[in-house]
């Protein structure tokens, strides 16, 4: 009797431990503080993969992301950093600021995207936005690109983006021509993004590294020309033109205030990515009460984005999240909601509709 009991406990607690080695790496993670019933946030911002086209796959991703992510704005980084052996010998770097030889456009990223899409089931897709990415805005091909990657991969892209005109430290570094506001090329990519409904994700300083002294920003008037001329495209400014060198000016949130109220920007959204602004916003309490007060002011134009790059971790990867904490603690719920779930879905349910009746020719 006693030996049958025995057999019987054993039995059930190896069926116990056969049970837990099964569940999947991930899923039993800890979730994040505040994520309950349904996804803390959708991320309008997120690299797949580094200035050396190296990164993760979309499943280890939704390992990382576990439930605490609903969907993902995914694309790579247009731009190769160039291994030059002249310039840094063995040493291999994979990131713009740990060398001096120069960027290029790399346009396969974009069939790299769609490659991991489509290799993902049905379901999974659900939770991704793939955006096309691998174009010069200086070329007045640029366009023909974006048909072409639509053509060839229809029902996989919902945008452009991140794609990049004035950026610290990279656009100088980009091999031919430096990409600008002012050049027809990039008039030719927004009308494209207009006419078939691509979401648009642009990256454009407000100003150069180091402020000039000039009354305004100096690249925010011609920013508003570009953007005021296209008003059929939906366009998300990354990082309200902020960056890592790239500070705001005294006046910088009296400035988006501006350019959201007035009628001719109501196409125009920002995104609230990337740490290294996360520190601007946070870093006091006067910064923290503006900042709240101009979302409170347009909760339907912002939306927040990791900017992570090719994360390896769950940490690396809600790095961003979390250094925003003491903005979304100040949010009313309905704004928090709105910039972290509401208006991604709005703006990229209307993308994904559109282009895929202008892939079906409607
Ligand atoms: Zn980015």
């Amino acid at each position: 009797m006693r030996l049958a009991a025995a057999v019987a406990i054993l039995a059930i607690v190896s069926i116990i431990g056969f049970a837990i080695d099964s569940i999947p790496p991930g899923s039993a993670q800890e979730s994040e503080p505040g994520s309950g019933d349904g996804p803390l946030f959708h991320d309008v911002h997120f690299h797949l993969t580094n200035y050396v086209q190296r990164g993760i796959t979309l499943s280890e991703f939704l390992e990382i992301a576990a439930n605490d992510v609903g969907r993902t704005a995914v694309f790579g980084i247009p731009l190769q950093q160039k291994w030059d052996y002249f310039e840094s010998g063995d040493r291999a770097p994979d990131y713009y600021l740990h060398s001096d030889s120069a960027l290029y456009y790399y346009s396969f990223i974009d069939a790299m995207i769609a490659e991991e899409y489509l290799a993902l089931s049905p379901e999974r897709r659900e939770r991704f936005d793939p955006m096309i990415t691998g174009f010069n805005p200086t070329d007045m091909y640029a366009a023909d690109h974006i048909r072409r990657v639509l053509e060839i991969y229809p029902g996989v892209f919902s945008g452009i983006g991140e794609f990049s005109i004035h950026k610290e430290f990279v656009t100088s570094k980009i091999a031919g021509h430096a990409a600008s506001l002012r050049n027809p090329a990039l008039d030719r990519v927004l009308e494209f993004a207009g006419e078939t409904g691509l979401a648009v994700i642009l990256h454009n300083d407000i100003d150069t590294v180091l402020p000039t002294g000039a009354p305004e920003p100096v690249h925010l008037e011609a920013l508003r020309e570009v953007l005021a001329a296209h008003p059929d495209a939906t366009i998300i400014w990354a990082h309200t033109g902020l960056g890592r060198f790239v500070a705001p000016a005294a006046d910088h949130v009296e400035l988006l205030d501006a350019l959201l109220s007035d009628e001719a920007f109501s196409h125009v959204h920002c995104d609230l990515s990337w740490d290294e602004v996360a520190k601007y916003i946070v870093r006091d309490e006067t910064s923290l009460e503006a900042w709240t007060a101009l979302l409170e002011r347009h909760p339907d134009r912002f939306l927040f984005g990791t900017d992570s790059v090719a994360p390896s971790g769950r940490d690396g990867y809600l790095k961003t999240w979390r250094d925003y904490a003491p903005l979304w603690d100040r949010l009313s719920e309905p704004t928090l909601h709105a910039i972290t779930i509401g208006n991604y879905e709005r703006i990229f349910d209307e993308a994904n509709r559109k282009v895929r009746a202008w892939e079906a020719g409607e």
